[in-house]
C-alpha cells in the first residue's frame, strides 16, 4: 500500500486510457459493513451499464477489488485499478471517506486530493534542552522518526567552578545538543514544522535554525516532555486550524488579483486553459461541486456542457466532471491545490487559479 500521498496522487493524474472510455474502476470505502451493501449495488449497476469488453474488465477488476478489500476489512480504503492496464493502487487511510465507486477513463482523485489538502502533512519536534524527538505526521497519525539526548550538566551548580563559568558550559552543551537535533532536522523537516515542549527551549532552538528551517515553523505547543498523545490531538487541530487560514487567505488573494486585473484565472473554461498551459501556481476548487462537461481523447479537447459527439472529429466523447480534469492537469503540473467553500469560489465561478505568469 502506498504511503506518500503526494507522490501517489501525482501518479495518478498521470494515468488516462486514450482508447476507451471506461477501464479504470476507483472505489473509496469505509471499513464499517454499511458499506458492502453500497459496494454490491454500485457493483450491480455498473455491470447492467458496462458492454463488451468494458464488462469484462470491469469484472475482472472488482474480483481483484473486493479480494483486496477483504484482506483489508479494517482499513477506509481507497483503490484504483484496471485489469487490462494490469494496474493496481491502494492507499489507506485513517479518515472515514465517502464511498464511492467510479468506472472512468482516468482514476478518480478528487477525494484523495481533498483528503491531502486537508491533512497535509507536518513535521513535529518536542524537545527540551537534553532530550528531542523528531516525527513526521501524516494523514492524522504521528510516527517517530529521530529520538536525541544527551546529558546535560544540571542547572544549578554543585561546586568546583564559578558559577559564571558553569553557566558557560551548560550553555555551551545546550548549544551543542540543538546543533545535533537541527542536523537530523535538516535531512528530514517537512514543509511545515511544529515545535513543542515545555519552557524556553523552543524558543531557544528556533533562535539558532537558519532561515530557511525557522520560516517553516507554524507554531509552538506548550506541552510536558512525555505527553505524546495530547501532542498529537492538539498539534492536529493547529494544523488543521492552519489549514483553513490557508484556505482563505488563498481566496482572498484570488479575489485581489481578479479585480486588479492580475496574475489570475477563474470560471471553468479560463481555469481549464491556464492550467493546460502549465501557468497554475495555485488551484482552488469549490469543495463539493461538480460540473459536467465531456472530453473527446483523441482531440485532446476538454469542455463545459453535453454534446453527442465531438464537434472537430465526430468521434465519440467521454462524460466528465470538469472540476475533476482540471484537477488533474494541476495535479500533474505541480499546482497546489486548495479546496474551499468560502462564497466567494461560487461566484467567480466554482473554480479559478493564482498564476505564475500571464
Ligand atoms: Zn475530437
Amino acid at each position: 500500500m502506498k504511503n506518500n500521498l503526494n507522490e501517489t496522487i501525482r501518479e495518478l493524474s498521470e494515468i488516462y486510457d486514450n482508447d476507451s472510455q471506461n477501464t479504470y474502476v476507483t472505489l473509496y470505502l469505509n471499513k464499517d459493513a454499511l458499506d458492502e451493501k453500497f459496494l454490491e449495488r454500485r457493483e450491480n449497476a455498473c455491470t447492467k451499464l458496462l458492454t463488451g469488453e468494458e464488462q469484462k474488465n470491469f469484472t475482472e477488476t472488482m474480483v481483484e477489488i473486493k479480494e483486496f478489500v477483504k484482506k483489508h476489512s479494517g482499513d477506509n480504503l481507497a483503490i484504483f485499478a484496471s485489469r487490462k492496464h494490469n494496474f493496481f493502487t491502494s492507499v489507506s487511510l485513517p479518515m472515514e471517506v465517502h464511498g464511492s465507486l467510479v468506472v472512468d477513463s482516468s482514476p478518480y482523485i478528487r477525494p484523495l486530493a481533498r483528503i491531502q489538502d486537508e491533512w497535509e502533512s507536518f513535521t513535529l519536534v518536542l524537545l527540551n534542552s537534553n532530550y528531542a524527538k523528531i516525527f513526521s505526521v501524516s494523514l492524522g497519525s504521528l510516527e517517530q522518526q529521530k529520538s536525541l539526548s544527551k546529558d546535560i550538566m544540571n542547572r544549578h551548580k554543585k561546586g568546583g567552578c564559578s558559577q559564571a563559568r558553569f553557566q558557560r558550559l551548560r550553555k555551551g552543551a545546550i548549544h551543542a545538543f540543538f546543533s545535533e537535533v537541527e542536523e537530523a532536522l535538516e535531512k528530514i523537516a517537512d514543509k511545515r514544522i511544529v515545535l513543542a515542549g515545555p519552557g524556553q527551549a523552543k524558543l531557544q532552538f528556533r533562535g539558532m535554525l537558519p532561515k530557511h528551517l525557522a520560516e517553516r515553523i507554524v507554531d509552538f505547543i506548550d506541552i510536558d516532555i512525555d505527553d505524546e498523545k495530547e501532542l498529537l490531538k492538539e498539534s492536529i487541530h493547529l494544523i488543521s486550524e492552519k489549514e483553513e487560514q490557508k484556505s482563505h487567505e488563498a481566496v482572498r488573494q484570488l479575489k485581489e488579483e481578479i479585480l486588479k486585473d492580475g496574475l489570475a484565472a477563474y470560471g471553468v473554461e479560463d481555469t481549464l486553459q491556464a492550467v493546460k498551459n502549465g501557468q497554475v501556481e495555485l488551484l482552488l476548487i469549490e469543495k463539493d461541486c461538480k460540473i459536467k462537461g465531456w472530453i473527446c481523447e483523441h482531440c485532446q479537447v476538454v469542455k463545459e456542457g453535453s454534446v453527442t459527439k465531438c464537434p472537430h472529429c465526430g468521434k465519440p466523447i467521454s462524460e466528465i466532471d470538469v472540476l475533476e480534469e482540471i484537477l488533474e492537469f494541476a495535479e500533474r503540473t505541480d499546482a497546489d491545490i486548495e479546496f474551499t467553500d468560502d462564497e466567494e469560489i461560487v461566484n467567480i465561478g466554482h473554480i479559478g487559479a493564482i498564476l505564475r505568469y500571464k
